[in-house]
């Protein structure tokens, strides 16, 4: 696959994103609105699968980045499988079309329940992260009579020097094993009759700025599987996780080529003969999303000036949990002066704050604005906290829109709450 432009070519020019009009937008489909261009995350998949070309590669969507089914489906269109970390995310993988061969199953906290629902589904693989769970994917595989294929989750003990939060791969964090237990794990294998293990997999972590920490992590991958290939452990999956970074803050972030990043796993895995997994998330989708929001209105503190608008954390949490920066910019043609502000929203929470001394444009109660790069880890991290009913999403594709999330109404926000009146006791 070739791509013809740049993934920059779709980044909203601030009045337009992948041909649509984005105040025209915003009158039809209201307010805070998650937009995700269609163009832009074809072409990223392109430029992936360019980069990849020669090798035996499988690129995995990681689900949690962004799970909306129109989005998952541009994933099951372009052959993607998907990595997923839940029951639900296994759910709506399959109800999106890709195929169960094509998906694997991290996380920490599988329980028999998912396991059992991956099982029945016929996923690809396993990707386990503890002792515990490999004996009951043994069990759970043995009741069925099926073999579960697996792979380590290794905890390479290397830092991503990226957020505390999103940073997996170092020694003292919750995920993976150590490279002796893995070493156990493939030693006592002859004993699982029903888990093939055969994989190895690591991911360290988020929005990875440099690439020395994966070449670091898959380097002592290389060394593992070398190790156990001469100790006669077939290894015919690398799973070399996710991760890859993407520019929240234009100038400042330097996001690295993609052609570097599969360059760093050409090297690191040069003569594996198997086949290497890849589990993308935020890559793929968060410059391609945009959040709209409206200013409520102006509001002059003793020392700030707030800037009010309807988008909240519920929309968009990163800021509040990790400090990110996301880039915020009016919707309008006309250059305006600038004044400093805090661009916040109407959730009672100080941390409800996307902006803290910002030089933007000066504007005024109903005035569009557009926070950038929300594509990954935005509607999927949505909460209705406020009682906010969950924002509606749009996907863009060459001039066209479609409503592929409405906005929660009041009624769907309550469904399931009922006043206490059947007591039981348990
Ligand atoms: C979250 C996650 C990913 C995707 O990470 P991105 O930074 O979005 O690319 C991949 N693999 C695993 C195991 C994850 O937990």
């Amino acid at each position: 696959m070739t791509t013809t432009a740049s993934p920059a070519t779709v980044r909203a020019d601030t009045t337009c994103l992948d041909g649509v009009d984005l105040a025209a937008l915003a009158q039809r489909a209201g307010t805070p609105l998650h937009a995700y261009s269609a163009s832009a995350i074809r072409q990223r998949i392109g430029a992936l699968k360019n980069a990849l070309r020669g090798l035996d590669a499988l690129v995995c969507y990681a689900v949690k980045a962004n799970g909306n089914l129109a989005v998952l489906q541009l994933m099951a269109d372009a052959g993607l499988g998907a990595d997923i970390v839940s029951a639900g995310e296994l759910r709506r993988s399959l109800r999106a079309g890709i195929p169960a061969q094509r998906i694997v199953f991290s996380g920490v906290g599988k329980t028999a329940g998912e396991i059992a629902a991956a099982l029945a589904a016929g996923i690809a693989r396993f990707n386990v992260e503890s002792e515990d769970e490999l004996h009951l994917l043994q069990r759970l595989a043995a009741e069925r009579d099926v073999i579960a294929r697996a792979a380590v989750r290794i905890n390479p003990g290397v830092d991503a020097h990226t957020h505390a939060k999103i940073s997996t791969g170092n020694a003292d964090n919750k995920f993976g094993v150590g490279i002796d237990e893995a070493r156990r794990w493939f030693a006592g294998s002859a004993t699982l009759s029903h888990v093939h293990l055969d994989g190895l997999h690591v991911h360290i972590g988020s929005q990875m700025l440099s690439l020395e920490p994966l070449r670091q992590a898959l380097h002592r991958t290389a060394d593992l599987w070398c190790e156990l290939a001469a100790a006669g452990h077939a290894i015919t999956s690398i799973d070399v996780g996710g991760g890859l970074g993407v520019c929240y803050r234009a100038g400042h972030d330097h996001p690295v080529a993609i052609e570097d990043y599969t360059d760093v796993i050409r090297h690191a895995l040069a003569g594996f003969d198997g086949r290497i997994l890849l589990e993308p998330g935020r890559w793929l989708v968060a410059e391609a999303g945009v959040l709209l929001t409206r200013v409520i209105r102006i509001k002059r503190g003793r020392q700030r000036r707030f800037v009010v608008v309807d988008a909240s954390m519920t929309e968009l949490v990163r800021p509040s949990l990790y400090d990110a920066w996301h880039d915020i910019v009016p919707v309008a043609r006309e250059s305006r002066p600038l004044q400093t502000c805090d661009v916040v929203g109407p959730v009672c929470e100080t941390s409800d704050t996307f902006a803290v001394g910002r030089a933007l444009p000066e504007c005024e109660a109903g005035d569009l604005l557009l926070i950038r790069t929300t594509g990954a880890y935005g509607a999927s991290m949505a909460s209705t906290f406020n009682s906010r009913p969950l924002a509606a999403e749009v996907l863009l594709d060459r001039g066209r829109y479609a409503v592929v999330r409405r906005r929660q109404t009041f009624e769907e926000m309550i469904a399931g709450e009922q006043p206490a009146q059947n007591w039981e006791t348990a």
